[in-house]
């Protein structure tokens, strides 16, 4: 992992601990939209000891630091995107693949939500990706 990466973490307080250090060199550049389970499988052989309280802790403070986005799209697992700047996702609902799609999209906020300061929208296409069709 680079040293400006490391850098950041320290800044921002999080204590990098080897398993957490795994789980966000897990993550990096990771376009999977992996759950907690999915990092839990993934790094167990290599940390035995290591609980999936472990891995859902870690996630929770790196969406509290906002190094990660939660998808609540899959309504069958939470999943986790590293990849924080503003995209849209494709659902395949079938084997559960979550494609990124980076297209830029004009919508209008509507009338109803003219008091509301909206931060952020999400397009979220579901259908069966090409190996499920
Ligand atoms: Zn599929
Ligand atoms: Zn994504």
């Amino acid at each position: 992992m680079k040293e400006e990466k490391l850098g950041l973490y320290k800044k921002l307080g999080i204590k990098l601990t080897p398993q957490r250090l795994a789980i966000l060199e897990y993550l990096e550049n990771n376009r999977e939209h992996p759950s907690a389970e999915d990092i839990y499988n993934a790094l167990k052989d290599r940390f035995p000891s290591m609980s999936f309280a472990t891995v859902y802790n870690t996630l929770e403070i790196l969406i509290e630091k906002g190094l990660i986005k939660e998808l609540g799209i899959d309504s069958h697992k939470r999943r986790y995107d590293p990849e924080i700047s503003l995209h849209h996702h494709f659902l395949c609902k079938r084997c559960g693949k979550i494609l990124d799609i980076e297209s830029k999209y004009d919508i209008f906020i509507p009338e109803k939500l003219k008091d509301c300061q909206v931060l952020d929208f999400q397009i979220v296409f579901y259908g069966f990706c090409p190996n499920c069709k």
